[in-house]
């Protein structure tokens, strides 16, 4: 990904990335308490717009009331920040990263007092990471009971990060990981989809991150008629697919060729994927006639 562009919003008004700093005593710092988000812009005929904004931050805010932060913001005013900030850094192909973290406190208690950052990136394809294997993680998501499923809470995120390193290291693109029970789950910062037999199939909600990329290719399949089912997988399942592919707001939809040592046999352009991955980009270009709300 790109430099952050040169205006941020920090501690509530817009200015130079350079003047932006956090208190080594934020309690986010120390513990990992700040909540984010990760938003497309994208450039369509009628200027930038960011795709699915008011779905990223009812996320945000419901991320900032699981870990107790008081938000002094609107989920309007969020919007309205966001398109300023485009503005004022002269971008429409963009990635908003919003971040809230804890003010100055260096107590275990998080601080209930939030500030917000919003910065962005250009959006510049070549540099996005195109993951197409994947190793299957030794680490397992966290039991549900420990781990807040539906909320992108930084300090979450360190079993996502150790599995990606891991399977980095190990000659993968990306990790798959498994539920506490064994099934799987996603992959470490995208959801993840398998063909087989010209169904669908993707791990339900309960322990994985709810993308908003997932419910959307989920609405577009029922829209295509292609049949879609929300259940378990076993990882044998999983080296059984016929084609896979992720999703994620930044990845959009991304086909897998291989996990472990498994090729999966479909040609991408031949699979329900592919054909979802082109109606995406017309829906988030705003090139379709999709009844979907896009901002
Ligand atoms: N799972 C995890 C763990 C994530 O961090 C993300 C976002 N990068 C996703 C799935 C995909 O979510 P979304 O489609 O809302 O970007």
């Amino acid at each position: 990904m790109n430099q952050i562009g040169d205006i941020v919003f920090w501690n509530q008004k817009f200015t130079r990335a350079d003047q932006a700093f956090v208190s080594v005593c934020s309690h986010s710092f120390q513990y990992g308490t700040s909540v984010f988000e990760g938003i497309r812009s994208y450039e369509t005929a009628a200027g930038a717009r960011l795709f699915k904004v008011r779905d990223h931050y009812k996320r945000f805010l419901h991320a900032a009331k699981s870990v107790g932060f008081e938000v002094s913001y609107t989920l309007e005013q969020l919007v309205e920040l966001s398109y300023e900030l485009l503005r004022r850094n002269n971008l429409t192909d963009a990635f908003i990263k919003p971040l809230l973290i804890s003010e100055p406190d260096p107590q275990l208690m998080p601080a209930e007092k939030s500030v917000l950052c919003l910065m962005v990136t250009e959006w510049i394809p070549e540099l996005a990471s195109r993951p197409s294997s994947l190793g299957i993680s030794k680490i397992q998501r966290p039991d549900p009971a420990s781990l807040i499923q539906d909320a992108k809470i930084s300090g979450q995120y360190i079993h996502s990060l150790m599995a990606a390193s891991e399977a980095g290291k190990r000659g993968f693109d990306d990790a798959v990981l498994l539920d506490n029970n064994g099934y799987v789950a996603e992959a470490s910062t995208a959801n993840i989809f398998f063909e087989k037999d010209d169904v669908l199939y993707t791990p339900p909600c309960g322990n994985i991150l709810p993308g908003i990329t997932r419910q959307t290719i989920i609405d577009l399949a029922r829209e295509l008629d292609i049949s879609l089912s929300e259940r378990f997988i076993t990882p044998e399942f999983m080296l059984e697919a016929d084609s896979a592919f992720l999703t994620s707001t930044s990845l959009e939809v991304c086909p897998v060729e291989r996990i472990e040592n498994h090729i999966l046999s479909i040609q991408w352009e031949d699979s329900a994927g592919y054909m979802l991955a082109e109606k995406y980009k017309k829906l988030t270009t705003e090139r379709d006639n999709f009844h979907f709300t896009v901002i």
